[in-house]
This record gives structure tokens, C-alpha cells and sequence, in this order.
């Protein structure tokens, strides 16, 4: 995997935290992008900012253990946690965290859903995992979404939000949004009394197309 240089990467982090805010998943400063960077080191947004409308120059560089290399301001309260899923998941290129409204609803219940009966979800997400909670931006947190990270590309945290990491920040973008719109026809199927999950065989079917 080619991670992208801190302007490139400091770009693509404007556009998918606009969509972010554009499809509501982020509310006034919530949530958080960050992504692997050529050379070391990873892109992180800055605290404090809507992520509806960043600048490019306002993205800052972190190393692996936090210290800004480059950008003023603040790095997010959350990158501790993001570099948290860097350390565990050696295939992790980026990482999003929303509070988008479905997932923060189930992560705010304390169900992490894993009814399967959409292909796609099945497919983009895998098991969805549910992180206990802990105060945002705590070291806590830190370690737990780390832990969970490894074999969970989909996390909801406690009366919080959600965290999804992919190879860069595009699939973590989609699986976000995959994510929440998974939830969202989720809650819609309860009300109609129920989806049909799919069957031992279509699932093995899947999970062969998976492997592929
Ligand atoms: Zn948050």
C-alpha cells in the first residue's frame, strides 16, 4: 500500500469530512479523520474544527506516538485513539470516527447489531464491535478501540459513536457510510416486524466471495 504525502492526504481529508458533515454523520466539531502518510507519520484533523469546513492548512502531522511534526493548532483529542488502531492493525491506512445518528442510537443502547441480511453490509463491515465506554479522548479509550480494532473493521463506541478504519480514506469512508445506512434500515425492518436473515448457505456463499 502507497500511503499519500501530507498535501494529498490533507486534501482527501477535507472532501471526506465534508461529506461526513454533508450526510450528517458529524454534528458541530465532532468526529475525527486521520490517515497513514508516506514517509511515517499520519494526518490528523485538527480540534476544535467543523469537519464541514476545513482547510487544508489546518490538517496537522503527527508521529506515531502523537507529537505534531507540522500544521498549527491541536491535533484531535481522539488521535490517540487513532493511532491506537494504527499500532493493532497493521492494514489500517485510515481511520474515521462519527457520531453519526443510527450507530450513535445502538452504540447509546449498548447493542453492537450483527443481523445478517443485507450482502453488502455483511461484506464491507464484518462483525460489528461494541466498545464499552470510556470518556473521550482518554487514553482509555485509546486502548480499548486498539483492542478491539483487531478483527473489527466497524466499532460502535458506548454512548458515543462509531469508528471504522480501512485500507485508506475512501474504504474508511464508505464503511462509515455503509455503516450507518445499514443501521438506519435496520431500525426501519424492526418496526415491519423483522428482516429475513439470510440463509447458512447464502451466507457461505458470500463468505467465498468474500475470500476472493
Ligand atoms: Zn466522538
Amino acid at each position: 500500500m502507497t500511503y499519500p504525502d501530507f498535501m494529498n492526504a490533507a486534501e482527501q481529508i477535507c472532501f471526506y469530512g465534508k461529506n461526513l458533515w454533508l450526510r450528517q454523520m458529524v454534528a458541530a466539531n465532532d468526529g475525527n479523520l486521520s490517515c497513514r502518510l508516506l514517509g511515517g507519520g499520519v494526518a490528523v484533523t485538527p480540534t476544535g474544527s467543523s469537519k464541514g469546513m476545513l482547510k487544508k492548512e489546518a490538517i496537522i502531522r503527527v508521529d506515531e506516538s502523537g507529537k505534531r511534526l507540522a500544521g498549527q493548532g491541536s491535533p484531535s483529542i481522539e488521535t490517540g485513539m487513532h493511532l491506537a488502531i494504527y499500532q493493532a492493525c497493521p492494514q489500517a491506512g485510515a481511520v474515521i470516527h462519527a457520531h453519526s445518528v443510527a450507530a450513535t442510537a445502538f452504540a447509546s443502547v449498548g447493542e453492537a447489531p450483527n443481523e445478517r441480511f443485507l450482502p453488502e453490509a455483511i461484506v464491507n463491515l464484518g462483525q460489528i464491535a461494541l466498545v464499552p465506554y470510556f470518556k473521550p479522548g482518554s487514553e482509555a479509550l485509546a486502548q480499548a478501540v486498539g483492542a478491539a480494532a483487531v478483527g473489527h473493521r466497524a466499532l460502535l463506541l458506548a454512548n458515543h459513536g462509531a469508528v471504522c478504519y480501512g485500507r485508506d480514506l475512501k474504504e474508511a469512508y464508505f464503511r462509515i457510510e455503509a455503516l450507518e445506512h445499514y443501521l438506519q434500515i435496520l431500525l426501519l425492518t424492526r418496526g415491519l416486524g423483522g428482516a429475513k436473515d439470510l440463509t447458512g448457505k447464502q451466507l457461505a456463499d458470500l463468505e467465498e466471495f468474500n475470500q476472493r
